[in-house]
């Protein structure tokens, strides 16, 4: 008997929520393939775009959390960075890596991506996507259900698990076939393509060098304060002043044991958290507050009183 008939193939597709993983998705499901969304968390990322688009477009879906590991990568990635700290080649053969593991592991057949020859120069050109399945350790069960019948016949597609015919000639940055095919699957919903990685940002990449510069093994809490205020260091403390009453806020949520946060006591005006601080950073942290708050305008910081919150 046809081996098919007896048991459905099952695909696992990195998932991020955008189209062209859920066209990806659609398209091996429309071949009646079981197909689960993997979506990764980092210090960087997370999954909601991924869990919105799945719940909208009806799609299986697995989040797995490789923050530490995902990191380290980050901090010495093999083939460096794109314009910003956005390490895309590595970043997306270690998501491509972690889901061969878990294909093994949980009896997928195959692994797919959503990804478009051509769309992305550095990541997505021919040499890449060969060189990213080789070094995955995945020759042959990788799929790109959206570029397949532009590049070699993968062993899924020889075996007939999956229908070469049916899968899709796209390449290239333009995204007409992409919209057209949206109305054809019966897409319900996918977000705007910009942001989701915090690494493709400039300013951010430069908080991050400097953390590392400046703590040898930084904790969660310190990816976490990155992603929010002003960023001052003095001597080694890591001064941080909310830009509002959500920041400030937020500082508090994550301030350690060790860490001060300091605010203007009778004024409205920013919060600081200083960790790592010491009597002069402290006094640094309390001048800072001023200069950015406007009720302080015109007053010395040495005027002013503060309120400290130890412990
Ligand atoms: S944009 Fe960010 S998440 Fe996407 S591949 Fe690049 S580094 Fe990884």
């Amino acid at each position: 008997m046809d081996s098919k008939k007896m048991k459905k193939i099952r695909a696992l597709v990195l998932f991020s929520g955008g189209l062209d993983s859920t066209l990806a998705v659609k398209v091996l499901e429309k071949q009646n393939i079981d197909v689960t969304g993997l979506a990764f968390v980092s210090y960087f990322f997370d999954d909601a775009k991924a869990k919105i688009s799945a719940d909208k477009n009806n799609i299986k879906m697995h989040s797995v959390d490789f923050s530490w590991m995902h990191c380290e990568m980050v901090k010495r990635p093999k083939r460096g960075y794109g314009s910003a700290m956005n390490p895309c080649i590595d970043c997306h053969l270690l998501m491509i890596r972690e889901a061969g593991r878990i294909m093994c592991k949980e009896g997928f057949d195959f692994v797919a991506t959503g990804e478009v020859l051509g769309q992305r120069p550095m990541s997505q050109n021919m040499r890449a996507l060969k060189l990213i399945e080789k070094e995955a350790g995945l020759e042959g069960r990788l799929l790109r259900p959206l570029s397949a019948k532009l590049l070699e016949e993968t062993s899924v597609e020889k075996e007939g698990l999956v229908d070469r015919e049916k899968l899709l000639d796209i390449s290239g940055r333009s995204r007409k076939r992409q919209f057209e095919l949206v109305k054809e699957l019966a897409i319900n919903y996918y977000p705007t393509p910009s942001g989701g990685c915090l690494l493709t940002e400039i300013e951010f990449g430069k908080r991050l060098k400097k953390l590392w510069e400046e703590v040898e093994d930084p904790a969660f809490s310190d990816y976490e304060l990155l992603k929010l205020g002003r960023h001052f260091w003095v001597d080694g403390a890591h001064i941080i002043i909310g830009r509002n009453e959500r920041e400030n806020i937020k500082l508090k949520e994550l301030k350690g044991k060790s860490d001060i946060m300091i605010e203007l006591e009778d004024l409205m005006g920013p919060a600081a958290l200083v960790r790592n601080h010491d009597s002069r950073t402290v006094e640094e942290a309390k001048k800072l507050i001023a200069g950015y708050s406007r009720h302080a305008k015109n007053k010395n910081y040495h005027q002013l009183e503060y309120k400290i919150s130890e412990g």
